[in-house]
């Protein structure tokens, strides 16, 4: 699999690179992304392939579940520098279906790192008990429902943090934007529409 990728690799300096060489030179020289995307590590959701977006477009952090903590270093370095220096206006907190992370926050794992990790993902957990004892769901449709409420909480857990709440009374900006991929049919739904009255999450 490894040499399959590096083979890859020479079709793509062979093919896409050199036919959009003026392109890639450009952006050798500077990035000028217009997305910061948060996603799911999963395999199946690639942000460039599934939006048709060419290298230099999306700025990217993956985790297990498309989580956002206020804690993590890493996401926060990530947004600072995406929105401070990279002057990003839109961020896109991408979920899809049939995650395995929605499926463990739901279902539990013994692993205690994954077990930690999830927990920040709870609140969406509680929701979707609360919604699926009313409306009688079945697993799927509560998975389903669980994967839409992770995106909404993710959102709030974003717009929470403090660089963010500042930088958007100052500017008006980052928009921030819930997206759900479906692995089945290759199709983005808008969860939340960053750009109106969908951003305003409420718990
Ligand atoms: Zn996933």
């Amino acid at each position: 699999m490894v040499a399959e990728l590096l083979a890859g690799n020479r079709r793509f300096v062979a093919g896409e690179f050199t036919q959009h060489l003026d392109y890639y030179k450009s952006i050798a020289a500077s990035q000028t992304p217009s997305i910061l995307w948060i996603g799911c590590s999963d395999s199946r959701v690639s942000e460039d392939v599934v939006t048709g977006s060419k290298p230099g477009t999306i700025f990217v952090h993956r985790n297990v579940a498309n989580i956002v903590s206020f804690n993590d270093v890493n996401v926060a370095a990530l947004v600072e520098y995406g929105i401070t220096h990279l002057k990003i206006p839109d961020i896109v907190i991408c979920g899809h279906t049939k995650c395995g992370g929605i499926r463990a926050i739901e279902e539990g794992v013994s692993e205690n790192y994954i077990a930690d990790w999830l927990l920040i993902a709870q609140g969406a957990k509680d929701k979707t008990d609360r919604i699926a004892a009313e409306q009688g769901l079945d697993l799927e449709q509560k998975l389903d429902l669980l994967a839409r409420e992770n995106i909404r909480l993710q959102i709030k857990h974003l717009n929470n943090i403090s660089f963010i709440k500042r930088h958007k009374q100052k500017t008006g900006l980052p928009r921030v934007h819930g997206w759900l991929y479906a692995v089945e049919t290759g199709q983005i739904e808008v969860i939340v529409d960053g750009t109106g009255e969908g951003s305003a999450v409420k718990s």
